[in-house]
């Protein structure tokens, strides 16, 4: 039979095929490339064998029998892709601080972005495709602005701890004061779990200072930045989980990370979890037990919608106690209230600050 080949007319046996007049040199196209999912060079010569038009139509079967008086172009054969897997992967949005301030609060403008990853079934190359970008979430940094109410939050890291806790919530109870316990969930248990549930019922709010204080991994018991961001998502989780074992209620989201390190990395890692990561106006540095009377002068420099940081564990806290016996009546005398956290931040919308 007559077939036309690349514009040339040829005599050839009734059964041929495409693959046939490649083996017998009648046409000789060059191989396409196999790539991997990136674009990367897998195979040379590995892609498409061919690139042919029959009568105006594409063919793709070599060894398909050609028809008679058919007119057939050949070209060289096309790059193919590797096959892929592909999977729905979602980003986090990107962190950006704005202000300065004792109040760390992410502003609810960002969103999750997401992409199709694609992982190579040859090279096991992944990439992803973005389908939409992540929306930045801004985290502001503001003090609380109460509107000249006078009202303070009384802060108190890294316990529960025995004796001290509950002293501190025996004169919190004597100034009708409420205050905020930043806890360790690995140290509520026995003993410390009743005080815990002690402090909740009495109004005090419950919040998590991390599960064991970034000792994980390599956070070197200060830092959540120094860990996996597992590891991060786990301090918070099981902080949460130790507060609601004895509390029985739902511990508030606002958190304080071990040694204040919130960094933009870690503030995108816990977004999920935490509301706002709280710090402080005022330190009153008594874990270095500067004597009761320093204690108490730092306290007392409270203005309204000041945080003052304090210590209920992490050692001996007497002159805390005795500053806290000496501080809270000069500050009711003044025409303070001593506020929870939640309380404090409820003051503001942290889009607004
Ligand atoms: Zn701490």
């Amino acid at each position: 039979m007559s077939l036309t080949v690349n514009g040339e007319t040829i005599q050839v046996p009734g059964d041929t095929t495409l693959d046939a007049l490649i083996e017998k040199g009648t046409v000789s196209p060059t191989p396409g490339n196999l790539l991997a999912v990136d674009g990367s060079l897998l195979q040379e010569g590995g892609g498409k064998r061919f690139t042919a038009v029959l009568n105006g139509e594409p063919w793709e079967d070599g060894a398909a029998r050609l028809p008679r008086d058919a007119a057939l172009s050949v070209t060289d054969g096309a790059d193919a892709t590797e096959d892929y897997a592909e999977e729905e992967v979602s980003a986090p949005p990107t962190i950006e601080f704005s202000g300065v301030g004792a109040i760390h609060a992410y502003a609810g403008s960002g969103a999750a972005g997401k992409a199709l990853r694609r992982t190579g079934a040859v090279s096991g190359l992944t990439v992803d495709e973005v389908v939409s970008e992540p929306v930045g979430e801004v985290v502001k940094k503001y003090n609380a602005d109460t509107g000249g109410d006078k009202v303070v939050a009384l802060t108190f890291d890294d316990g529960p701890w025995p004796d001290s806790t509950s002293a501190i919530l025996d004169i919190l109870a004597e100034n009708d004061a409420k205050a905020t316990f930043f806890t360790i969930g690995q140290q509520i248990s026995g003993g410390n779990a009743d005080v815990v549930k002690r402090a909740h019922d009495a109004g005090h709010q419950i919040s998590s200072h991390s599960y064991d204080h970034a000792s994980a991994g390599d956070g070197r018991g200060v830092d959540m930045g120094r860990q996996t961001p597992q590891e991060q998502v786990d301090e918070v989780l099981k902080g949460y989980e130790a507060i609601e074992a004895a509390t029985g209620a739902a511990a508030s989201h606002a958190f304080r990370t071990p040694g204040g390190n919130f960094s933009a990395e870690t503030a995108q890692i816990l977004q999920p979890h935490i509301t706002a990561e709280i710090g402080w106006n005022i330190d009153t540095e008594d874990w270095r037990r500067p004597g009761a009377q320093a204690i108490a002068d730092r306290i007392k420099q409270a203005k309204p919608g000041s945080i003052i940081l304090m210590h209920d564990g992490g050692g001996d806290r007497s002159q805390t106690v005795e500053a806290l016996r000496q501080a809270l009546p000069y500050l009711k005398e003044q025409g303070y209230r001593f506020v929870t956290i939640d309380e404090l931040l409820a003051y503001n919308d942290p889009a607004q600050m």
